[in-house]
């Protein structure tokens, strides 16, 4: 049986540090699975189909392939269900240490599920949806941080009446 990778988050939306990621946890796993996370109590900016088209689109003009899946609740579960062994994350920085232990250590002791961590490249590891998110709202250019497809989605949407 080959190696699963799931990896899970909420890609709202994706960012070039999402797509670093996926390219070399490519060359690791036979099988990338990205689960797209939906948080019933936050609303994001694009809906969860969407963040998937938005992710889906950016790997095919990277000449990458992942599997996706939309799921709520536990990602262990969701993992299990995709036939996935292993749980994917990027390490940002230390800022993200202290939860993504907690996280790892529960998920093995709910789901016996591993955690692997990659270390965020240099250049990306100050990139977050969030930060991309808040940039774009206050009209700064966020075109270097996102993929082309997720660059329009991000300008439709500050388009729409009401949205920010
Ligand atoms: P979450 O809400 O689960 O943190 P995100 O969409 O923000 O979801 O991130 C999903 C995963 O991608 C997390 O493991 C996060 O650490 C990782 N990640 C986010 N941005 C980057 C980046 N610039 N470089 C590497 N990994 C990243």
């Amino acid at each position: 049986m080959g190696s699963t990778a799931f990896y899970a988050g909420s890609f709202d939306p994706v960012t070039v540090g999402h797509i670093d990621i996926v390219r070399r946890a490519a060359s690791l796993f036979d099988v990338v699975v990205v689960g797209v996370g939906v948080n019933p109590s936050k609303r994001g900016w694009f809906s969860p189909e969407q963040r998937v088209e938005l992710f889906q689109s950016a790997l095919h003009d990277a000449g990458l392939h992942a599997k996706f899946v939309v799921f709520s609740g536990l990602a262990v579960t969701a993992a299990a269900d995709a036939g996935a062994t292993v749980l994917l994350r990027g390490l940002r920085g230390p800022g993200d240490i202290d939860m993504e232990l907690r996280n790892a250590a529960g998920n093995r002791d709910l789901a016996e599920f591993e955690t692997l961590w990659l270390a965020a490249d240099p250049r990306w590891s100050f990139v977050s949806s969030s930060l991309v998110k808040e940039i774009a709202s206050c009209s700064g250019d966020v075109s270097r941080y996102v993929p082309a497809a997720a660059l329009r989605a991000i300008e439709a949407h500050l388009q729409t009446p009401g949205s920010g």
